[in-house]
């Protein structure tokens, strides 16, 4: 039945994507129309609401009086309520009787009959009820905790509202569109801080335990609100009128010192930038020890996982400083879009997501140029980040017929969780990045601040940036934007050398294991130069075009940059140039080159040479996003050939590739070395001993060793890729040592270090042991969960950790939140290359998934028949280009090394 229902759907959006090419632009925002559940006659002005938690029975209890206007008579009131019991409910001082108080579980909706019509005007409902505190970050709920110093276990309570929690808090008109103002009061014990949007208004003190009054919010959405609870420390500054405030768990508060300077510079570029200040009086940067893994935008409370906001000097890496800051910017972004200007419905929240994620990149970008983050295409390895720009990941998803376009109808709950991928946040914003270049920064910049300006306090649509956009620079932004935000993919552009000066160029879909995909065009901004040259712009709106004065010895590069969101394929002869010209190419422009080669051998478009040889034809460099691109793709070959009798032969070839560049930067830190050489170390050495390089493991070993009797002997940057190629080939002595430090350490950063380091072990015996602790409460909830991921990615036994989450499905989807119970299951089948496996995943998901899941069932299937044709296909072809690569691999070898030594030697 779920199959029929899936081929069924399958022609539904078929039918949808051939009927409506991109010619069905988006209507501006009107409250009557947005879509959504509840009905729009009556609409929520106000709300106080008093929550009393009882942390020892992990309940509550809750009152609100929330002042309403009816713009029409009605005869009942339905708004959002989940996992409440109603227990009063009065309209206009007047009490409803219980029989009046309808629940629907199933939509999440409370009903209240009236006893007659309500006339058009004001009124107030006020309700009491009770809720539950929750395990996983839902609603409200605690995170237990090791405090800092004294090790003693305490927890602390939290929220997380979106999308669609606020509802499991209180009574309330739980949809974007219905912005009202909020007023928190709440009772928390005497020696905890409470923190909510707004400052606190007044205390007052009640028998060992304190009332706390928090100032009313402007009109803002539900799932914007914010309580957060318990022992707390914090650190303060200000910036004209706004206070910052950095808070955490006490004894911790003064590693957010880095985060709250940060604060201050992203406000001032932010403040200049929207052309609106920040709005409200105070900006909280709250460091949570559990319950959630990324951090959440709550207007003037934003919440972090720990890691992501706090940052040791004496012990963090730098690439927690640089994910740090790329994390503020991005939420501090939602502050004005997203919160200030709020989507009118779930369809888009691709303005939220993938405009904070260009803001966030373009500003980390501006003040900190050295860390390469437009370039850097930040690998998964941590499954729960979902900031980092990622883009090519994102490109990877948009080629497969799994994919859909950055606004999609969202009807349900589910489909509204399930709307937090890649292709909303990266795809969105790689998108606004090729937006910007095309329409010029000053200009984008100008259409950005009349949309703030225009939609302040209020909701929005895309078609009304678009509207900004075309007004600023006096182009048709909507038509060209059209084709990228309303259909699915992106497009490839063949370039054809034509007699004399002439190019020839040719737009088609560009697709990933997806046969008889429906054609698309686009309307694409292009860039292209003849390298060495500056830039030219044309935009393609046909599906062929064409360039002049293109001399036929000239090497021409299109997508300069790489700034631009398609696929790029050369006939030979222009091939050949560029492979000549490389050495005057531009970093970004050859990491765009190796990730389309690299593309190109995934469509299986071009054989494994063409990416192979590019990359021994590449000046030596220790440019850090190069080399990444290269360990990514050995990383996945690695993967791919697990068990297979070709994987040594790959091993040895892959080592051959990184090695030079690892003699280059050594084991140790130079003084005055810039960042990205960190970054690049560390890379390199979990990348050599993934592929099973003996020196590198030895090393790593005897490092280990001496950071037991020594911890400062090991550089902060170098510990987690250290500890994971020990981990990987740990014995029971070394798992047991590892596993000791996780349970003794109070940082979760470096926890995270130690619980990733033993999910890599790859003795089977030791992934038994490594797998259960995901039942216990050694790791935060959500950390828990991934921990069975990180096993099935890393160990090279994603069978054992798959048989594992299947035994204990239960007790693991307790411990995730909305976001996670979709897509937990499919996720763990990503990691096989086996047909069989798509089988028994579809089997498995008939009988023991939701409905929700089958976009992300389709998502795991399309990707486990993706690996298993690639393999095959890349064993044949991979094994003859090594033999070949054999005959002159000491020549070309030499060469290489020799280059980097001397490129090192004038950039240190
Ligand atoms: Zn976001």
């Amino acid at each position: 039945m779920r199959e029929m229902r899936a081929l069924f759907l399958f022609f539904v959006n078929l039918f949808f994507i051939m009927l409506h090419p991109a010619m069905d632009a988006e209507k501006p925002f009107e409250f009557a129309t947005t879509p959504g559940k509840l009905p729009k006659e009556v609409v929520p002005l106000e709300y106080s609401v008093r929550i009393v938690p009882n942390i020892d029975k992990f309940t509550f209890s809750g009152t609100e009086t929330i002042k309403l206007s009816a713009r029409s008579p009605v005869r009942q009131l339905v708004l959002n309520a989940l996992e409440l019991k109603i227990t009063d409910a009065s309209l206009d001082g007047k009490a409803l009787p219980d029989s009046a108080i309808k629940i629907d579980k199933q939509n999440e909706l409370l009903t209240l009959a009236l006893p007659s019509d309500v006339a058009t005007g004001d009124h107030t409902l006020a309700l009491s009820f009770a809720g539950k505190i929750n395990q996983q970050g839902q609603g409200l709920f605690y995170m237990p905790y090791q405090e800092q110093g004294s090790g003693a276990k305490k927890l602390i309570l939290g929220t997380q509202f979106e999308a669609t929690d606020a509802r499991r808090f209180f009574p309330c008109w739980d949809e974007p569109v219905f912005r009202a103002r909020f007023q928190l009061t709440t009772v928390v014990p005497g020696n905890w801080l409470a923190v909510s949007n707004m400052p606190i208004e007044s205390e007052k003190k009640i028998a060992g335990e304190k009332e706390v009054r928090f100032a009313t919010t402007p009109p803002m959405s539900s799932y914007l609100n914010v309580f957060i609870a318990g022992e707390l420390d914090l650190i303060e500054s200000r910036s004209g009128p706004t206070q910052f405030r950095l808070i955490a768990t006490k004894g911790k508060a003064e590693m957010g010192r880095y985060a709250l300077e940060a604060t201050a510079q992203i406000l001032k570029y932010y403040n200049d930038y929207f052309g609106a200040p920040y709005p409200l009086p105070k900006l909280d940067q709250i460091a949570l020890p559990g319950g959630f893994g990324g951090a959440m935008e709550n207007w003037g409370g934003i919440t972090y996982f720990e890691s992501g906001l706090l940052f040791d000097q004496k012990n963090s890496s730098a690439e927690t400083k640089q994910n740090i800051y790329e994390v503020l910017a991005h939420e501090m972004a939602h502050q004005w879009f997203g919160d200030l200007v709020t989507m009118a419905w779930w369809d888009n929240l691709w303005l939220n997501e993938g405009f904070a994620s260009w803001m966030g990149t373009k500003c980390t970008a501006h003040f900190n140029p050295q860390w390469e983050v437009w370039l850097r295409r930040n690998s998964p390895r941590d499954p729960t980040r979902r900031v980092g720009i990622a883009k090519e990941q994102a490109m990877e998803g948009d080629a497969r017929s799994t994919t859909h376009p950055i606004q999609q109808p969202i009807a349900t709950e589910a489909q509204a969780n399930s709307a937090f991928d890649d292709i909303t946040y990266k795809k969105g914003q790689s998108f606004l990045r090729m937006l910007e270049s095309f329409l010029g920064k000053d200009i984008f910049r100008e259409g950005i601040r009349r949309y703030i300006a225009k939609h302040k306090y209020s909701n929005s649509t895309t078609a009304e940036l678009w509207d900004a956009l075309s007004e600023a620079s006096k182009k048709p932004v909507g038509e060209i934007a059209a084709g990228w935000t309303e259909q699915a993919g992106f497009p490839v552009v063949k370039v054809k050398r034509e007699e004399g000066d002439k190019v020839s160029l040719a737009q088609e879909r560009f697709t990933i294991n997806f046969k008889n995909a429906p054609p698309l065009d686009w309307k694409i901004p292009l860039t292209y130069a003849l390298v060495g040259e500056a830039p030219g712009t044309l935009l393609m709106t046909n599906k062929t075009d064409g360039l002049q004065n293109i001399p036929a010895d000239r090497a021409l590069k299109l997508n300069v940059n790489g700034a631009g969101n398609y696929r790029v394929e050369y006939d030979e002869s222009s091939w050949n140039l560029l492979l000549q010209a490389l050495p005057n190419l531009g970093v970004e422009d050859r990491v765009n080159l190796l990730s389309d080669a690299w593309a190109l051998v995934q469509a299986n478009r071009a054989p494994v040479s063409l990416y192979f040889g590019l990359v021994e034809k590449l000046p030596a460099s220790t440019d850090l996003a190069e080399r990444e691109q290269l360990i990514n793709v050995l990383d996945l070959i690695n993967r791919l050939f697990v068990g297979t009798p070709e994987r040594e032969k790959f091993q040895s070839y892959a080592r051959s590739l990184l090695q030079p560049t690892f003699e280059t930067s050594g084991w140790e830190p130079r003084a005055g070395e810039p960042p990205a050489a960190g970054n690049l170390r560390a890379s390199l050495i979990t990348a050599l001993g993934d592929l099973n390089d003996p020196k590198i493991i030895a090393g790593c070993r005897e490092r280990f060793a001496k950071y037991l009797t020594s911890p400062q002997s090991l550089a902060p940057d170098l510990r987690p890729a250290v500890f994971a190629v020990v981990g990987r080939y740990a014995d029971e002595k070394i798992w047991n040592q590892l596993h000791e430090l996780g349970l003794k350490t109070t940082s979760v950063e470096e926890k995270q270090n130690y619980y990733n380091a033993l999910a890599g072990t790859i003795d089977s015996k030791l992934v038994k042991k490594t797998l259960p602790i995901a039942l216990t409460d050694e790791l935060s909830t959500s950390r828990a969960i991934f921990l069975v991921s990180k096993v099935a990615r890393d160990s090279d036994h994603p069978d054992m950790a798959w048989a594992f989450a299947k035994a204990n499905m239960k007790a693991l989807l307790a411990k995730t939140d909305a976001l996670g119970a979709n897509r937990y299951a499919p996720s763990l089948f990503t990691f096989f290359s086996e047909d069989s496996r798509a089988t028994e995943l579809k089997t498995y998901a008939q009988t023991n998934l939701p409905r929700e899941s089958a976009s992300e069932v389709a998502k795991a299937v399309d990707e486990i028949q993706f690996r298993s044709e690639f393999k095959a296909r890349l064993a044949g072809q991979l094994s003859a280009w090594i033999d070949h690569q054999g005959k002159t691999a000491i020549r070309t070898r030499n060469g290489f090394s020799g280059r980097v030594a001397l490129t090192i030697a004038q950039r240190f």
